[in-house]
Formats: C-alpha cells, structure tokens, sequence
C-alpha cells in the first residue's frame, strides 16, 4: 500500500472520491479502486495506469498454494504417504525398468502420491498437483492437499466424532457454518429421506448404524484419513430437518482446521447441487 502511495500525488484533493490519497492507496492496494481512478496519476507515469491490482484474495490463495507446493517438495512422499493413508509409487527410470516399463520419469526421485479427496482422485508429484493426469490448477484443492501432505497426520482414529465448533478457535465458523451449509442440506433434503440417500450414495457414502444418536448416518471420506459422518434428523411436529456434519477429532493432526472447514463447505456445495 505504501508503495501504491508513494506513487500518488499525495494533495489529498479528494477528485477520486476518497479523503485522502492513503484511503486510495488502500483502495488499489484491496482492488477496490485502479490507479486509473485518480484523475492525476496521468501526469507521472503511463504504465502505473495499466498496473493490476496486488492484492487480490486469488492471488492470495495462488502465493499460499505455491509456499506449500514448495514445502512438498522437501517432503519424503514415501513417508508421507504412509502417514496420511494415501498410496505410494515409485516411477523413477530405474524404478519403472525393474518393472519393466517404458513410461518415464515425474521429477526428482519419481515418487509420487496417490490420494482422493473427495472422491476425486489427485496426485502429487515434484512437480504438483496433478488431476486426471493434468496439471491441477485450483488453488484452494492444491492448498488442502499440500497441507495434508506436509503434516503426516498419522496418528489413528480417536472414535471421538466431533462439529467443526469442537475446535478451538472456531466458534465464529461454526455459527456460520451451521446457518450456511448444514442447514442447506437439511432445507433441501427436508421431507424427502430417499432423495438423502441417493445422493449419499452417488457421493459414494456409506450407510452407518449405531455410533450417534441420528435418523439416518452416512459416512464419507474427505481425505483417506479425515473421514466424516453427515447426520440427519427429520422434521417432526416440534421442529425441522436438521443436519449436523460430524469429524474425528483427530482431524486437527491431519489438517489445518481453516482448510478443514472449507472442505466442509465445499463438500455441502457438492452435496445439494
Ligand atoms: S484524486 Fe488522486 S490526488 Fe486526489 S485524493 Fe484521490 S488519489 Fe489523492
């Protein structure tokens, strides 16, 4: 922002619409504003006109994705891959001739991850993500996978099934998260049971009897190691639908919990599309 300003006439003249330059500044500096805006940039310099915003949440996302991506690549994957139960192969040449065959290498070592995440099958290699054999491009999948990767969990289920909010720190998320996403399941899928478990089953749920007090329990995996319960009440005289989405608490080892409640919402939007 400092930088923005300094480039500012800095008469605080008000012509842009804001009191001061350093209210623009911050403006340009959030990409709110674009220097074009202040009608006497013009006088200094012509390229600051066409200068694109700094700071943008998905330029944010991008400088995060990349940090991690470089951190994986210090990462053992072997090692990691047993932590975090995803599967590991070896493709290095040499690898590949004792299996006798021709495709090559993916990067230094050659060794790569096999992981889902939810339900979609992802790997990671020296280069990066990868999807369906394409460079994957979404900062916010390369994030969590990365994330999920340099932590190696690897510790086991503690059977202590938990809401977001059991977390610290998280109570602001969970209100918002309860009001946003399980409710939206629990709207949509209000009177129409069947309609729940189909799509539980699309989504390659699996039925699950017993471990909460609930009317119907579906269990998915997120992660291999992060999996999770979707529980459902129905409506009854006194009250509505609910849906409570329920993790292991050893979720905390495997995954930052900011990451995990945006898999959370994501997984909602999947769910009702
Ligand atoms: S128009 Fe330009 S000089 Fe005037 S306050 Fe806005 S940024 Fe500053």
């Amino acid at each position: 922002m400092i930088e923005i300003y300094k480039k500012l006439p800095g008469t605080n003249c008000g012509e842009c619409g804001e009191f001061t330059c350093m209210a623009f500044a911050l403006k340009v500096n959030n990409a709110q504003r674009k220097m074009s805006e202040c009608p006497y940039i013009k006088c200094i310099d012509e390229k600051i006109l066409t200068q694109e915003p700094i700071v943008t949440m998905e330029n944010n996302y991008k400088r995060v994705s990349n940090e991690l991506e470089e951190e994986v690549k210090r990462v053992d994957l072997k090692e990691a891959a047993d932590a975090i139960g995803g599967n590991y192969e070896d493709r290095s040449p040499e690898a590949t001739l004792l299996a006798g065959s021709g495709s090559d290498s993916v990067g230094n070592g050659g060794g790569v991850i096999r992981l889902k995440m939810m339900n979609k099958e992802y790997e990671v290699r020296n280069e990066g993500l990868f999807k369906d054999n394409q460079h994957c491009q979404d900062s916010w999948s390369k994030i969590i996978i990365y994330d999920y990767v340099r932590r190696k969990g690897n510790i086991p289920l503690t059977g202590d099934w938990v809401s977001l909010g059991h977390f610290p720190n998280t109570a602001s998320h969970s209100k918002a998260f309860q009001k946003k996403a399980e409710t939206r399941i629990a709207e949509k899928f209000d009177s129409n049971m069947s309609g729940l478990k189909e799509r539980c089953k699309e989504l390659e749920g699996v039925e699950v009897h017993g471990k909460i007090k609930a009317d119907y329990i579906c269990g998915f995996k997120l992660l291999p190691r992060v999996p999770m319960y979707l529980c459902f009440w129905e409506a009854d005289e006194e009250f509505p639908a609910s849906c409570k989405l329920h993790v292991d608490s050893s979720a905390e080892a495997y995954i930052d919990i900011e990451y995990l409640a945006y898999l959370l919402e994501w997984f909602v939007k999947v769910f009702v599309e």
